[in-house]
């Protein structure tokens, strides 16, 4: 209550004596001197200088300039009474032309009716600044992943005081940031009038500490986004999958020999091929914000609106063949390889966390299966692990105690069916699981340590068999790179060629392009002693890895061994291997190689790859493996000639299996099993009573299904075809390129790893359509459906109308608002009306985006339009008969065209007469208050009413 003065020449106040200063400003006021001053209350920010905290005079006011405090001073210290309006006038003005802040007020509606005039300078000319225009308009609309709470139309929509809302202005020259607070104005009455409030320019702040935090965020070496920001960026990504029922993939990308790279060329080589694969990632993807470094030689992509795995594999695919190209680094040329996990949320994790893990687990199981390979994340992947070790345990024992044996796969000479030679295979037959795959246990066995010794047993047993064959029949034995980086490989080989009694010239080893990887002299070293000893050497598995052609030219090979994969798709339409391998064999031919292409399989593959001029041919069109005493037998009478045979063509490759899996035939869940399994189809058990040409759903588990067709049905099972053929996963079987939310799993109580085992009915209502579950589990019907629905037989109305609704119309989309309020109420701002609409489209009740359209276009109330029926609508006079109730009596409405088009869409049953139904049910709902409830919520408009919608927004069609 005390009365100052006011002392322009050291801009402070003082006491009424005049010599005690007491707060000074940076700044004049505008103030004429010794002007007496009452001050109200005050804040600043003070600050001790260091040494002298105990003075209270050391208190000083803050650095900031006098003019971001203004606010401050005009909020909380006000001037009386003798500073006149003219002054106060004054003091504003000298505010608002610093160009620093400026001033704002609106009505109720928040129409501005007051704006310094500085700023209609600094925003664009589209942006309006007139009397009554929306005060929302002067500014950016907020980013979508902001906090709704940190937004002004929902901060204005509580009509209460804010403070410092950063703020960027609307299509000004230069970006702009300020800093919003605001008043509320309350009339005598208590009514709210609207607001009052200031913005103060932030720019140079928030662009220091963005250049800051743009530091923190990204990766010096590459400039790609780093973990940190990886893991905010999934975080936003992953709300948007909890809350809108999003999706979004994580692939984790790991370098293959990236260590050797920089261990043998220096660390700056290594940062310069960093560089050159970030930029090769970029540049396959296509975006640099989806593309991260977490450090070392892994990368990370995140992949928002993304599930469909067969585009992820494709994905995959690229960016292995990309990253796997060769690099010149420093005038060296080095190659590397990728391998990749790939995890989808909300499939595979519902946590940011939870999702980078599995795709980790899945990284891994992909650098197992040989590297240079991506995998999709299962569930099996957990098992995994436990399954090596044991497998490891296991191997060691099967060889001490023999239990693995040689089988031979002949190789024959294209132009005489003869055959001349054989390939040594390793089979291991367990005494649990039956037959193990080498291709299982050899990188076990690599891993394990134990390569060494398998290796030289191998060598061993194949050269004592091959010395009691004929001299023109050879044995090619597989070498696995371990064996050939380690320095007793010569010695064994010897060894086994002297203690045998063979030839070197028989033994034939088969070498992978994995042993060029070090490109080393001890490589050159290693391939002159093997050639000094008189072995032959083959290039296997050609056209799967690397593939250069380089080495051809210096590494002393006696034969080319083309890849299955590459023989696999030479047959299909359009496919270039067959140009590919031609090309192959002219090479070797100029280099006096052999050709041995493998696993032939079918006639027509025979025909194309013998007419490419391939020399020799492995493959189960001659013969499978068979055992050494079988070998022997045949070889006892003397020279011996293969006749082809096998299918006429390629057909998609069946698996054998014994899988759980669940069939859906209305509303019964049938435990099924999985005997066998293509691209295109499955043999399974289980199922009794299906006629041929039912419908069905097959849930693979793990929110797997896909609609099929039962084609045949036999004593072994029923044949099913798949509307859409399943997608490769990456490690030989298949699986649906989309999957089910396990959100909607759960709603049917599908979601627990177990449900696949048990029979139930899955729905209380009697007869489920497949449109129903379809449309219920987001499952495309297959082509040939749609078909008979254009032609109108045997389905229904039901179907035409879900085919519809399954193209997706939404009739939110439509509208717009234009509309007015009712007493005073505020509508709806267009953002608040877009966060509805994505929470009404995303509610479990796929009724409530109709509902809410009816009752906004017509204007009826909730209990009328639940009630309303079919017969109520005269379709010819757009009449709406609305039946009276509690509320009104009987009346008539007309309905708009955007009206009659939403209820067009309306799913219709002849049993049931309403017009809103529960598709699941097909009966009327009991309330859809509880969906509304959460669908408000989840848009942040708490306390609109459904009612409210009626009078609060008009359509625009
Ligand atoms: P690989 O050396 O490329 O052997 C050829 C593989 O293709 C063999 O599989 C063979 O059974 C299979 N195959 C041959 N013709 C056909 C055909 O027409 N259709 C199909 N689908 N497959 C055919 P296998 O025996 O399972 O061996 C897989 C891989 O395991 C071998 O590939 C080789 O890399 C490795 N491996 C096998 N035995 C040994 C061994 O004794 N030592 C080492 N280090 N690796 C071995
Ligand atoms: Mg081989
Ligand atoms: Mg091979």
């Amino acid at each position: 209550n005390r009365v100052f003065r006011y002392r322009p020449d050291s801009s402070c106040l003082s006491d009424q004596q005049g010599h005690r200063s007491l707060l000074r400003f940076g700044n004049g006021l505008p103030l004429d001197a010794g002007s007496p001053v009452t001050l109200l209350g005050f804040a600043f920010h003070g600050r001790r200088t260091p040494g002298r905290a105990s003075d209270r005079h050391n208190k000083v006011v803050s650095r900031r300039p006098f003019l971001n405090l203004l606010p401050r001073v005009s909020a909380d210290l006000e001037v009386q009474p003798s500073v006149t309006t003219h002054d106060a006038a004054h003091l504003v003005a000298s505010f608002e032309q610093s160009g620093r802040g400026w001033f704002w007020a609106t009505d109720a509606a928040g129409g501005l009716t007051y704006l310094s005039a500085s700023i209609c300078q600094l925003v664009g000319p589209s942006v309006q600044t007139s009397q009554g225009s929306p005060l929302t308009g002067l500014f950016m609309p907020a980013d979508e992943n902001s906090d709704v709470r940190q937004r002004l139309p929902f901060v204005l929509g509580k009509k209460s005081a804010f403070d410092k809302l950063v703020l960027q202005t609307a299509d000004g020259a230069q970006a702009r940031w300020w800093e919003t607070s605001g008043r509320p104005i309350m009339s005598e009455s208590g009514e709210f009038q609207g607001f009052r409030g200031f913005c103060v320019d932030v720019t140079e702040q928030l662009q220091s500490s963005q250049s800051a935090s743009q530091l923190a965020l990204f990766d010096p070496l590459t400039g790609l986004p780093n973990r940190l920001n990886m893991s905010q960026t999934l975080d936003r990504s992953m709300q948007l999958v909890e809350r809108h029922g999003k999706v979004c993939a994580v692939m984790l990308i790991d370098l293959d020999r990236f260590k050797q790279v920089n261990d043998s060329l220096g660390h700056p080589a290594g940062d310069a091929l960093l560089t050159n694969v970030a930029a090769r990632l970029v540049k396959v993807v296509g975006d640099t914000s989806k593309v991260f470094r977490l450090g070392g030689d892994e990368f990370q992509l995140i992949l928002p609106d993304t599930e469909d795995r067969s585009s992820l594999g494709q994905l995959a695919d690229r960016i292995i063949e990309s990253v796997s190209q060769p690099y010149m680094i420093e005038g060296s040329r080095c190659v590397i390889g990728a391998s990749i996990g790939v995890a989808v949320a909300p499939f595979d994790g519902a946590t940011g966390e939870h999702l980078v893990r599995n795709a980790d687990l899945a990284l891994y199981a992909a650098k197992g299966n040989g590297r240079g390979c991506y995998r999709f994340f299962s569930a099996s992947l957990l098992e995994v692990a436990e399954d090596r070790r044991n497998l490891e345990n296991d191997l060691r024992d099967a060889i001490s105690n023999g239990d693995l044996s040689l089988y031979y796969q002949p190789q024959v000479s294209v132009d005489t069916n003869n055959v001349t030679g054989v390939e040594a295979l390793i089979r291991w037959q367990h005494p649990v699981r039956g037959m193990v795959s080498p291709a299982l246990f050899i990188p076990i066995a690599e891993e394990a340590n134990l390569i060494e010794r398998l290796g030289e047993w191998i060598i061993r047993k194949a050269c004592d068999d091959a010395a009691s064959w004929p001299g023109h029949i050879k044995v090619a034995v597989n070498v696995s790179p371990l064996q050939f980086s380690s320095d007793n490989l010569p010695a064994t080989v010897v060894s086994a060629l002297a203690s045998s009694g063979l030839p070197p010239g028989r033994l034939e080893l088969e070498l992978t392009e994995g042993v060029f990887l070090s490109e080393s002299i001890e490589t050159d070293a290693m391939f002159s002693r093997l050639k000094e000893i008189g072995v032959r050497l083959a290039l296997d598995d050609f056209g799967t890895g690397y593939s250069s052609l380089g080495y051809l030219k210096t590494a002393p090979f006696d034969k080319i061994k083309i890849d299955q994969s590459f023989v696999r798709g030479a047959t299909l339409p359009g496919s270039r291997n067959g140009a590919i391998i031609a090309a192959i064999v002219a090479l070797a031919g100029a280099l006096d190689m052999e050709t041995t292409a493998e696993g032939i399989e079918t006639l027509d593959q025979l025909k194309l790859i013998s007419s490419l001029g391939v020399s020799h041919i492995q493959g189960y069109v001659y013969s499978k493996p068979i055992t050494g005493e079988e070998l022997a037998l045949q070889l006892d009478q003397g020279q011996w000639t293969l006749a082809p045979s096998g299918p006429a063509r390629q057909r998609s490759e069946r698996k054998s299996m014994y899988r759980k899996a669940g069939v859906i035939v209305g509303n019964y869940y049938h435990p099924v099993i999985i005997r066998n399994l293509s691209e295109t189809g499955a043999l399974v058990e289980g199922l009794i009573d299906i006629p041929v040409g039912t419908q069905i759903v097959l849930d693979f588990g793990e929110c797997q299904m896909e609609i099929a067709t039962v084609r045949r049905s036999t004593k072994r099972g029923h044949g099913l075809s798949f509307g859409h053929p399943l997608i490769a996963d990456g490690a030989g079987n298949f699986c649906t390129s989309h999957r089910i939310s396990p959100y909607v799993l759960s709603r049917m109580g599908l979601s627990s790893s177990d449900h696949l085992g048990a029979s139930r009915v899955w729905d209380v209502s009697n007869s489920v359509s497949l449109e129903t579950l379809a449309s219920t589990l987001g499952l495309t019907l297959p082509a040939e459906q749609h078909a008979s629905d254009r032609t109108g037989q045997g389905l229904g109305q039901a179907s035409a109308v879900h085919a519809r609704l399954m193209a997706n119309v939404n009739p939110l989309h439509s509208l717009m608002l234009l509309g007015s309020s009712r007493n005073g109420e505020r509508k709806l701002t267009e953002s608040e009306w877009e966060n509805l609409k994505s929470a009404v489209e995303a509610s479990q009740n796929s009724q409530l985006r109709y509902i809410i359209a009816l009752v906004v276009l017509t204007g009826v109330r909730l209990h009328e339009l639940m009630a309303a029926h079919w017969s109520d609508i005269n379709f010819e006079s757009r009449l709406w008969t609305v039946q009276e109730s509690r509320t009104s009596p009987q009346r008539q409405i007309t309905l708009s065209t955007a009206a009659l088009e939403v209820i067009e869409h309306l799913p219709r049953w002849p049993e049931c007469a309403n017009l809103i139904v529960n598709p699941r049910t097909r009966k009327p709902y009991n309330s859809v208050f509880g969906s509304w409830d959460a669908a408000r919520k989840r848009a942040g408009l708490d306390h609109l009413s459904i009612h409210d919608l009626r009078n609060s927004i008009r359509q625009a069609w």
